[in-house]
């Protein structure tokens, strides 16, 4: 079931709302970013995300392509989420752990999809996962 969740960086001063299903399904990925920062993902289309605040908060990080627009707090560092441009058009990235309203026992159970991204190979399951 959709729920709408209230995300926010570390410090507060990003702050959104986001309506997903937990139970949908979340990813991680071993491409470089998502390794070095241990990311868990959950991406919902554009008219399930509402910004709330902290847009003069918020520095952008991209590499390689620059299809991913990698978003922080510029004062605690945060990412509590980030866009990009899919197949099917914009989509937001929404950093699981920065749902200041989920339940633990939402994360617990939502199912985990690995993903290859560090061969771009976005197809693909991972055998190793213990170290994402
Ligand atoms: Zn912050």
């Amino acid at each position: 079931m959709k729920k709408t969740y209230k995300g926010s960086c570390h410090c507060g001063a990003v702050r959104y709302e986001a309506d997903l299903d937990l139970s949908q399904g979340t990813f991680k990925c071993n491409c470089s970013i998502c390794t070095k920062t241990r990311t868990w993902l959950a991406t919902v289309p554009p008219n399930s995300f509402r910004f709330l605040a902290g847009s003069a908060d918020l520095t952008e990080y991209q590499f390689n392509t620059k299809n991913i627009h990698h978003l922080f707090c510029k004062h605690c560092g945060v990412r509590s989420f980030g866009w990009g441009e899919g197949p099917e058009g914009k989509f937001y990235a929404i950093h699981v752990t920065c749902l200041d309203d989920v339940e633990i026992a939402e994360l617990i159970n939502s199912p985990i999809n690995y993903v290859d991204g560090r061969h771009n190979n976005w197809q693909s399951s991972l055998i190793e996962i213990q170290y994402l």
